[in-house]
């Protein structure tokens, strides 16, 4: 698949994990995550202002939002509550798409299990369920829109070539 067509298809993808988590926000009862300066604190206030996964405490600077499953199309993680956590900037620049216990094995050592434990509680607190069954719409997404995508593009990129072709033409005789 070319370059821009992935992209095209994991712009999508992306979009379409931040509106279904908006719509399994409301189904929870749950105000829509943004987040709000106020939705924010109430992350870190779960969190006690430490980052989720290196328990440093957080410095209004360095603090940052983490999908604790990323939006992509393999881990289909949702922007919703429940699935962002609290986090320093170093943690999450280095954690990026891995999988967040294996991450959490490498940062926490021998605290692993209670700071596992308190992101369980978190994503709990908050109903959020990793798994909701979305991986054939998520995969039909990511196709559709490549292949519409792509159409549309070599259509308006012969359109393009026509315009230009015209200006250039007049300009020779
Ligand atoms: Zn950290």
């Amino acid at each position: 698949m070319p370059r821009s067509q992935s992209d095209l298809s994991n712009t999508a993808i992306r979009i379409f994990l931040q509106e279904v988590g908006k719509f399994y926000d409301t189904e929870r009862g749950l105000e829509p995550f943004k987040p709000t300066a106020r939705q924010k604190q109430e992350v870190y206030e779960f969190f006690k202002g430490c980052c989720a996964y290196c328990d440093a405490l957080l410095d209004p600077d360095l603090a940052t939002l983490d999908h604790l499953i990323p939006l992509n199309r393999t881990a289909l993680g949702l922007h919703a509550w429940g699935n962002v956590v609290a986090c320093c900037r170093h943690c999450n620049k280095e954690k990026h798409f891995n999988n967040w216990l294996d991450f959490l094995r490498l940062k926490a050592g021998n605290q692993f299990r209670a700071r596992r434990d308190r992101i369980l509680a978190f994503v709990d607190h908050y109903r959020y369920k990793p798994e909701l069954g979305l991986h054939t719409i998520a995969q039909n997404l990511y196709e559709d829109v490549g292949e519409v995508g792509m159409t549309l593009l070599r259509l308006r990129f012969k359109q393009a070539q026509n315009v230009i072709r015209g200006i250039t033409k007049l300009e020779k005789s």
